[in-house]
């Protein structure tokens, strides 16, 4: 069984040391994701007067068959940040995904070959069963707009240019594409862009953890989420590790020897500090650059996750940032607290949003322009430290209830 190996990934970098990892095709990221499916808390919805999304959470769980992942599917790799965790007293968390045949190939990220997630990639197939036209490939360069409403849009599929004409239009480009289109056409589109900044640390263990086998991510440490960092382990697949391990090649090849001993910790951190699209000759040019306190945060949830490691028995703690730091004690550990990492560290963001929600109205319907609405992560306000899959789905769900009036 063969992984799809990112058949359908991009990666770009937005700012110093920032790669964007999203997906391409049909489906978007919710065919690489690692399943994760997590609501947002009620409060911060009440404070976005979001309070609707509650409801549409409900009925996309049910439709994507969300549920708590059993403790009996916790791989080596889970169960032991889980031991970390407890032996810090940190509040962790169990999660729920939308898998329903999983074998724990473990490879999500890559693409699964197996399709055993209820995800926008399954539920646009059975689409077409019920008769949507769907065009692979196509790219969409400009909306046609005429005295405020939409009229179709334009692009390219198979070299050539063509036009569609529409009166209505949604736009479900992810949060980066779907503003810079907008960009075209409203003023107001293109700020507010948001990223989650993220690090990685590696736990080496005495003895085998083998962290690409079984479900890569299961449980979270949630114990600082107010402060907006989220951590959770993810797979050491030995194709994507290879990718990003920096050092030497002699410290890389050490590694590598090692990796079935890896354990890997992801440090999300929310960063509201705005960021903004705009089209340049029809390509995103962001300009985002991570701010100060999401450095701040980075330097804390690195530390905590160390710290986590090394309560849960690894012999090393590995940080691959341009220099690798190495630590081998808690008391190592407390010093990365005032370590921020610098712009030439490697750092990835899978959970970009904003850019529309400054023109949008609780429909996703876009400054007014008739018939033109979005229905993906532009429209989230902020960053949440969160994983946002979930909420695409109902913000989508909650749109095209009210397009179609039910
Ligand atoms: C490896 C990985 C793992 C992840 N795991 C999780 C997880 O476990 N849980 C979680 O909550 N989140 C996860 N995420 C994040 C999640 O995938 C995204 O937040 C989510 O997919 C965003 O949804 P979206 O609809 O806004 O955009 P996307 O999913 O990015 O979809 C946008 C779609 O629009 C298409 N598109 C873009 N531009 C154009 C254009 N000009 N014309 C036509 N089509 C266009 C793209 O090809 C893509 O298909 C993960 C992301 C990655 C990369």
């Amino acid at each position: 069984m063969l992984p799809q190996l990112r058949l359908g990934g991009t990666t770009a970098t937005i700012a110093p040391g920032l790669m964007l990892e999203s997906g391409t095709g049909p489906g978007g990221g919710s065919t690489m994701s690692l399943g994760v499916c997590q609501r947002i808390p009620e409060a911060t919805l009440r404070r976005w007067g979001s309070s609707a999304l509650i409801k549409a959470y409900d009925d996309v769980e049910a439709l994507l068959s969300v549920r708590d992942i059993p403790r009996s599917d916790l791989s080596r790799l889970n169960t032991l940040f889980l031991q970390g965790g407890r032996a810090l007293s940190y509040r962790m968390r169990r999660l729920r995904d939308n898998r329903d045949s999983c074998v724990g190939a473990g490879f999500c990220a890559l693409g699964c070959a197996r399709q055993a997630r209820v995800d926008a990639g399954r539920l646009l197939h059975e689409a077409q069963q019920h008769g949507a036209h769907l065009i692979q490939g196509a790219k969409v360069t400009g909306l046609q707009v005429r005295k405020r409403r939409i009229q179709g849009v334009e692009g390219i599929a198979d070299g050539r240019q063509f036009s569609i004409k529409a009166d209505r239009v949604i736009l479900a480009a992810g949060a980066v594409m779907s503003s810079m289109l907008a960009t075209g056409v409203s003023r107001g589109a293109g700020h507010g862009l948001f990223f989650h900044p993220t690090a990685r640390v590696l736990g080496l263990f005495p003895a085998p953890v083998v962290g690409w086998e079984g479900i890569p991510r299961s449980v979270a440490c949630v114990q600082f989420v107010d402060d907006g960092i989220w951590l959770s382990p993810s797979s050491t697949h030995p194709a994507t590790l290879a990718g990003w391990l920096p050092g030497s090649t002699e410290a890389r090849a050490h590694l590598l020897g090692r990796m079935r001993s890896l354990a890997l910790c992801e440090v999300a951190v929310a960063d509201s500090a705005v960021g903004r699209v705009r089209s340049h000759r029809g390509r995103p040019q962001v300009d985002y650059a991570v701010s100060a306190s999401a450095r701040a945060a980075l330097a804390k949830g690195v530390t905590e996750a160390a710290r986590l490691w090394l309560a849960a028995g690894a012999r090393r703690v590995v940080i691959p940032w341009a220099e690798p730091a190495i630590l081998n004690t808690l008391a190592d550990a407390e010093l990365l607290r005032t370590a921020l990492p610098s712009p030439e560290d490697p750092l990835i963001s899978r959970w970009p949003g904003g850019g529309l929600a400054a023109v949008s109205d609780e429909h996703g319907e876009i400054d007014g322009i008739t018939g033109l609405h979005a229905a993906d992560t532009a429209l989230l306000p902020e960053a949440t430290a969160v994983p946002p899959i979930l909420t695409a789905y109902a913000l989508g769900w909650r749109v095209a209830g009210a397009l179609t009036g039910q």
